[in-house]
């Protein structure tokens, strides 16, 4: 391949990693990946000046603008310019003597750093006036950053106002990255699968996409956090030093990195670069090297830069965590929440001191992209502690005869047709096996049916015992309880307690219960504008996909999920038989119905209806119901053998229908 293809074909794959990066939040790169790309094309265009283009990526700062519909942006005060990213001691020592030489400093004089991790998250800018948060930028193209304000203003550790007595800078911008600690990440990445949303891959993804949420309510939920790292433009701060500047910043009640140093000379960076490496695998956040400063402000000054990064700052990069293996076979993995997603088993190979055998795909779009095959000689990459994943295929090593992975068509586990999302696919039955723990943790969840006792340790067990097979056995739990005080760590007052939490769980509301389904797309807010419009759950599940995009916020996609999980068989079958179990499903709008303002009391037994769903059925048209023949009664309907009730009704002169007559005002005629 000529050079010149090599750099167009370079820079092509550079700008789709970057729009995926910075313009979805879901990268298909590796860090290393995409720095590989990126100083394989610098070299290239080292040696051929005359192929550089003013739009070649290593002539910009940054990232292209995010191509979101609603992002208003903004313009940086102070441009936010890329580190120069380097990975060897050699290099850092060339940069180092780079500087000194462009200072002109006399031989001997060593330049001091202001050296700290450099995290993998999200760089945002923060413009203060007079002590107030008045807007939040990401960092965009580096000139001009999207409008981040109101996730930014959601995160604890950024100050709305600067702290202390001041008086404060008339105008500062101040930098840092917004993080997810990894126990938060794991955390929410479980809360993640259990609504069904599409789980972000690392930290970093996580925080991309929840800054882009239009929703602060949510992203306040993900508890981002706030580093400071630097300033931009400043007016009205005065500082000789970095060091100095982020004391400053510590004092308005920023959080600063940790650890930080001040060191006399370039084998500093490089005794901190190997202490903070050693330690990479125990931090809370997620960093890929060190970032070392010259620490005079007056010398950066000096330096200044050149087209892309400043000439004062330097990040060293840790060494990626890669290793070579083979793919021993790919295999469709079904999700506890159902997605599908291609796994790779590889020959065990030792990574960063732990036997690896599995690697992630992530989805059938990358397997594609990627083309990774069975028997393919691969690099695999393990970011912190994550799931290793595939990031490169060694083509040039393949035999013959080898064939392109195909995606299932059906779901390995239960046969189901999969629903097909872009580059994912998902099998929908609430039914499927390899699903069922998941879709009971999630059923039982507390902004779904809440019932505590089943979490996912104690559905195991009932599982394991027998005593549940499909998700609507929880229902008939109740029955089963000299089984259940029988099992471990359960006894009469565990049993107790599921059964009120079970007797409360067998009325939800409607929104709860379809958010309780775990329809792909239907979080709880989706789920509460759909009981609205809706009412009943029959309603739902008999609308055409025209009639649900009728409901705000319900697009295309959201309709078609909800149309396609109610034509699965097995969805069908468990609402059938969580209804025969006695589920009474409660319309949200039970004062507004046909029926409202009139109470219920039902006597002797329907030909027809079950007396539960007789009493859903007139809840659902906004009627209440009495267990007996109070005052507020106002409707008596009377079955067969009615007995002492319907005399008193005669007596109080209340209305009085039979079946067929409750059958035609609830319209379901015989
Ligand atoms: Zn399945």
């Amino acid at each position: 391949m000529s050079p010149r293809s090599r750099i167009e074909q370079l820079r092509q794959e550079i700008r789709r990693a970057d729009q995926l990066y910075y313009g979805e939040g879901q990268p298909e790169l590796s860090d290393s990946e995409y720095d590989a790309l990126f100083r394989e094309l610098r070299d290239l265009e080292a040696e051929h000046p005359d192929l550089i283009t003013p739009d070649s990526p290593t002539q910009r700062v940054g990232a292209p603008l995010s191509s979101g519909r609603d992002a208003v942006q903004g313009d940086h005060l102070a441009p936010m310019l890329s580190i120069e990213s380097l990975t060897s001691a050699d290099e850092v020592r060339e940069f180092d003597s780079r500087a000194r030489k462009h200072l002109d400093l006399p031989d001997g004089t060593a330049l001091r750093y202001a050296v700290e991790p450099k995290f993998d998250g999200v760089s945002a800018s923060l413009l203060y006036e007079d002590g107030a948060l008045t807007r939040a930028l990401s960092r965009g193209d580096g000139a001009r950053g999207d409008d981040i304000t109101a996730s930014i203003r959601t995160i604890r550790d950024v100050p709305l106002h600067l702290e202390g007595p001041g008086p404060f800078p008339t105008r500062i911008e101040v930098r840092g990255e917004v993080l997810l600690g990894r126990t938060a990440f794991a955390r929410l990445q479980q809360q993640l699968e259990t609504t069904m949303e599409t789980p972000f891959r690392n930290p970093r993804n996580l925080v991309a996409g929840s800054l882009k949420l239009l929703d602060p309510k949510i992203v306040a939920r993900r508890r981002l956090e706030f580093i400071c790292w630097g300033l931009g433009h400043v007016e009205g701060l005065s500082a000789t030093t970095h060091t100095e500047q982020q004391a400053r910043l510590a004092e308005f009640g920023f959080r600063i990195p940790e650890p930080r140093q001040e060191v006399d000379d370039v084998d500093g960076v490089l005794a901190f670069h190997r202490d903070v490496e050693a330690t990479r695998d125990d931090a809370e956040y997620e960093m890929d090297g060190i970032v070392a400063k010259v620490n005079e402000l007056d010398l950066q000054r000096r330096l200044g830069r050149r087209s892309r990064a400043p000439r004062w700052v330097l990040a060293f990069k840790f060494a990626p965590r890669r290793a070579t293996t083979e793919v021993l076979a790919i295999t469709a993995q079904v999700g506890r929440t159902g997605a599908i997603t291609p796994v790779a088993d590889l020959a065990p190979t030792e990574l960063a001191g732990v036997t690896v055998r599995r690697a992630t795909l992530h989805n059938w779009g990358l397997l594609r992209e990627r083309d990774v095959r069975e028997g393919d000689s691969v690099e695999i990459e393990r970011a912190g502690d994550v799931i290793p994943e595939v990031v490169h295929v060694h083509t040039e090593r393949r035999g013959k005869g080898s064939r392109q992975f195909e995606p299932p068509e059906e779901c390995p586990a239960c046969g189901s047709a999969l629903e097909t999302e872009g580059a994912f696919l998902y099998c929908l039955n609430l039914e499927c096996p390899a699903q069922i723990k998941g879709r009971i943790v999630h059923m039982a969840s507390r902004r779904a049916l809440d019932i505590g006792r089943l979490g996912p340790k104690y559905v195991d067990q009932l599982l394991e015992a027998g005593l549940i097979a499909h998700p609507e056995d929880v229902f008939t739990l109740r029955e089963r309880r000299e089984e259940i005080q029988a099992l471990d760590r359960w006894g009469e007052r565990s049993y107790l307690r599921l059964a009120e939490e079970l007797e409360k769980a067998m009325q939800p509301e409607l929104a709860r219960f379809l958010y309780a389904l775990g329809i792909r797309h239907v979080g709880e807010t989706t789920a509460r504008d759909l009981a609205e419009s809706f009412e009943t759950l029959d309603a739902l599940r008999t609308a055409t996909i025209e009639q649900l995009q009728e409901v705000d916020g319900v697009g295309e996609e959201v309709a078609n999920s909800i149309h396609n999980f109610f034509s699965i068989q097995g969805n069908l079958r468990f609402l059938e038989a969580a209804r025969d179990a006695g589920l009474s499903i409660r319309s949200p709008k039970s004062a507004e119905g046909p029926l409202a303002g009139r109470v219920f009391c039902f006597t002797g037994g329907l030909a027809s209806l079950s007396r539960d769903d007789a009493q859903r059925l007139v809840e659902e048209r906004g009627a209440k119901t009495s267990k007996s023949i109070t005052k507020k009664v106002t409707d008596v309907v009377l079955g067969e053998n009615a007995g002492s009730k319907a005399e008193k009704a005669k007596k109080l002169e209340l209305r009085t229908l039979d079946e067929a007559a409750f059958l035609a005002l609830i319209g379901r005629a015989t």
